[in-house]
């Protein structure tokens, strides 16, 4: 069977076809900026040349119906015609408390995703709309929902919630949810495999650095503990967001800065974090360029990243009473060797002693911890495609 992975933005639609008898990507592209002039599609054949199409289109319905053309045209198409889609797996990122798994997507699974609009009002109604448009363009196949939410789901009420007034929980649903959960499931069951011990049996720290940024503590099976909380706000410095903050200086900085409600929620989303404090980019490789030629504020950017990670490690490794290995991932955590460097230095009363030459590598499954290291350190790039693509497969047989 092959399988169609879907991740609709709000002005984008990533997709990935991938063929479930070897696993293996056939294709995978981007729409980009549905409903604003200048709408491109860039598609990718497995061994062919990239193919850019210019061609305005007004919602996610015309971007998906594109994306099926492209699918079965003749010349750079993966498959004779849309038949050969068997199923299609969607990511979405707000499942609430209701799904801790994958489901197949029914009106009530609908209504769920839908009744979470209000806690996660930027992601859960473009995943909705691109639910929608490929049902009504493939009504005969099973569709799949996988949340970003639904790993975490397993944490315990004395880590997901907050000390606030008990009532808020109850009304408005206000707890730690965390994100990137299909990532860090992703990861920490490779991690399990590469130390050789079944996954229920081990205390692992996934550190997920991309653009976006979180980590979880996870231990016998069980997420525990993880950075971000009621939104993606929370925990670590990311490229544009501030991570934990003391709350008093959202209500300080809407008075001195005049904001409201929602350009509060954008200035902290999107002007703060390394690209707020370094005043340089929200991409690493550019802070760490700026540093490297002398600028201070990139610097001492670097350094308030490097200290909330390790104040993160140090945490989960009291709460995990240890633990058997820690794991790279995404952009920064597979590509970033100074960034991994810097995060492990001076860690080795926790037991993490991280061999630097062998740190010197990107994009690879690897063990970078030195022979008498007690906490393994491993690379692992994610793949969160393929965990949609599997938990599709399987729901749809
Ligand atoms: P997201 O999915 O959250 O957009 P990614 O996981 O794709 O993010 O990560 C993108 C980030 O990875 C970039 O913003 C950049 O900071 C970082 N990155 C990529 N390559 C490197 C590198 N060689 N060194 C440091 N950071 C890198």
């Amino acid at each position: 069977m092959k399988v169609l992975v879907v991740n609709a933005g709000s002005s984008s639609i990533k997709y990935q076809v991938v063929d479930m008898t070897n696993e293996s990507v056939l294709a995978q592209g981007l729409v980009d900026r549905v409903g604003i002039p200048g709408t491109t599609l860039e598609h990718k054949p497995e061994g062919k040349d990239k193919v850019l199409i210019k061609k305005d289109l007004p919602d996610h319905t015309a971007g998906m119906k594109l994306v099926l053309e492209v699918l079965v045209n003749p010349e750079y198409g993966v498959i004779k015609d849309m038949s050969e889609i068997g199923a299609v797996g969607h990511r979405v990122v707000h499942g609430g408390e209701d799904f801790a798994e994958s489901v197949v997507i029914d009106d009530k699974v609908k209504k769920v995703i839908k009744d979470c609009f209000d806690i996660a009002p930027l992601h859960n109604p473009p995943n909705l709309m691109g639910i929608d448009a490929c049902q009504e363009l493939m009504p005969n196949v099973k569709h799949v929902a996988v949340f970003d939410t639904a790993f975490h789901q397993t944490m315990e009420p004395s880590n997901f919630l907050y000390a606030l007034p008990y009532e808020v929980y109850e009304k408005y649903r206000v707890r730690r949810y965390g994100f990137h959960g299909t990532s860090h499931f992703y990861v920490s069951h490779r991690a399990a495999e590469m130390l050789g011990k079944p996954f229920d049996q081990c205390k692992i720290i996934t550190l997920h650095l991309g653009n976006g940024a979180s980590m979880a503590a996870i231990k016998d099976g069980k997420v525990m503990d993880t950075t971000m909380g009621f939104t993606p706000l929370e925990g670590l410095v990311m490229g544009t967001r501030s991570g934990d903050i003391d709350p008093a200086i959202v209500f300080f900085l809407m008075d001195k800065l005049a904001l409201n409600t929602t350009e509060a929620n954008n200035y902290f989303n999107k002007k703060a974090g390394m690209l707020g404090l370094s005043g340089v980019s929200n991409d690493l490789r550019d802070i760490l360029e700026a540093a490297e030629s002398g600028n201070e504020r990139a610097k001492i950017a670097l350094d308030v990243y490097y200290n909330r990670v390790k104040g993160y490690i140090g945490n989960y490794m009291a709460k995990l009473n240890g633990c058997d290995c820690i794991v790279f991932t995404a952009g920064v955590g597979e590509n970033g060797i100074d960034i991994r460097e810097n995060v492990c230095a001076d860690l080795d009363y926790l037991g993490i002693k991280m061999d630097v030459e062998k740190n010197k590598v990107r994009g690879k499954e690897v063990d970078v911890a030195t022979a008498d290291s007690k906490v393994r350190i491993f690379i692992i790039p994610t793949n969160e495609e393929l965990v949609i693509a599997r938990d599709t497969y399987r729901l749809a047989q």
